[in-house]
């Protein structure tokens, strides 16, 4: 599979972003403080923040995403999503973040709030992810100084997405979300390069032209692993849970090792760039990148 069918432009030297979510704790924002300026550090191509998931404060979003503006050189890309939302108030968000002079985003419809089901209709009638990219482009044209600047991205599942009833629709969808408006993608979790490769190489031929980004994340802990296995909808590598738990139910280097090795092989496939989940630490992603030989030399 080539550079040039993965993602539709030249071969360039591979490059890496990370995700964040808000802290929930005094102690935890500390922690996190630190984590992203060792993350901003080795120069990622956006620090992305997540939004609302698992029923997190939204403010505490917005803070955090001009925390990332105002003391760090990383570039912030703010999470976005429209469950439970009015429409109105969507746009407000967005005008709100944009004049915070953060203009990259991610537009997502979002997981239902805890409690509440997929039928329940503050989820089912909320905004699609497609009408946010529109409504994102909306509220740049709104805002016509800022309209050079900024990309919206959007999720890809290769995997599929539960609410998706077959591979070729969840294509179309991502491709829809293309012809609205989104520059590029950012991939849901998976456990084997073969589920990203050949899923962006069916989405290439359905008309996918923007790069799609995997995404992963090194684990340390069997719950984590878990958590993963949930979101790729795959089951976790026998393998390497029976390692880590023999291990005590921690074990980080373990879980290096499994993204270094999956790393390897989604760039040796073309993929364009690798988007890590850093679950607030910067310890293990700094240390795949490292392994990956990613990071720029330090000066002496
Ligand atoms: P959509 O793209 O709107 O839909 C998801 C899938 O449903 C599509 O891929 C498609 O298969 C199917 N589908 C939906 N509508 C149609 C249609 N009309 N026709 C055909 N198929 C359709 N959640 C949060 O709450 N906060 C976050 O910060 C967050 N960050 C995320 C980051 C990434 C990289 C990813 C992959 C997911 C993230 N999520 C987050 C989870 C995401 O919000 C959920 O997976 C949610 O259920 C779907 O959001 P979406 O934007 O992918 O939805």
């Amino acid at each position: 599979m080539s550079d040039v069918l993965l993602t539709g432009s030249a071969p360039t030297r591979p490059r890496f972003s990370f995700e964040v979510f808000p802290a929930r704790s005094g102690a935890a924002a500390l922690a996190l403080g630190n984590a992203v300026q060792h993350l901003a550090a080795v120069g990622p191509d956006f620090i992305s923040v997540t939004y609302g998931a698992n029923g997190s404060n939204r403010d505490a979003s917005r803070d955090l995403v001009r925390y990332l503006r105002d003391h760090t050189n990383a570039l912030p890309l703010a999470h976005l999503t429209t469950v439970g939302e009015t429409r109105q108030a969507i746009l407000e968000t967005i005008h709100a973040i944009m004049d915070a002079g953060v203009h990259d985003f991610l537009a997502l419809r979002g997981d239902p709030p805890r409690g509440a089901s997929e039928d329940d209709p503050a989820v089912s009638g909320s905004l699609s992810s497609l009408e946010l990219v529109k409504l994102v482009a909306q509220a740049r044209a709104e805002r016509p100084a800022f309209t050079s600047v900024g990309r919206t991205s959007v999720a890809a599942y290769p995997n599929g997405h539960p609410l998706s009833r077959s591979r070729s629709e969840d294509i179309d969808w991502l491709v829809a979300k293309q012809e609205a408006g989104a520059q590029f993608a950012v991939s849901q979790l998976f456990f084997n390069a073969d589920e990203y490769l050949s899923y962006v190489s069916d989405a290439r031929d359905a008309g996918l032209t923007m790069p799609v980004l995997p995404g992963l994340m090194p684990v340390a802990t069997a719950a984590q692993l878990r958590k993963v296995a949930e979101l790729a909808g795959r089951p976790a590598p026998a393998e390497l849970m029976r390692e880590i738990e023999e291990a005590g139910g921690y074990a980080p280097e373990l879980g290096v090792e499994h993204s270094v090795a999956l790393a390897k092989e989604l760039l040796a496939g073309g993929a364009p760039s690798l988007h890590l989940y850093t679950f607030n630490r910067h310890e293990r992603v700094l240390a795949v990148l490292r392994e990956l030989e990613l990071l720029a030399p330090v000066a002496v």
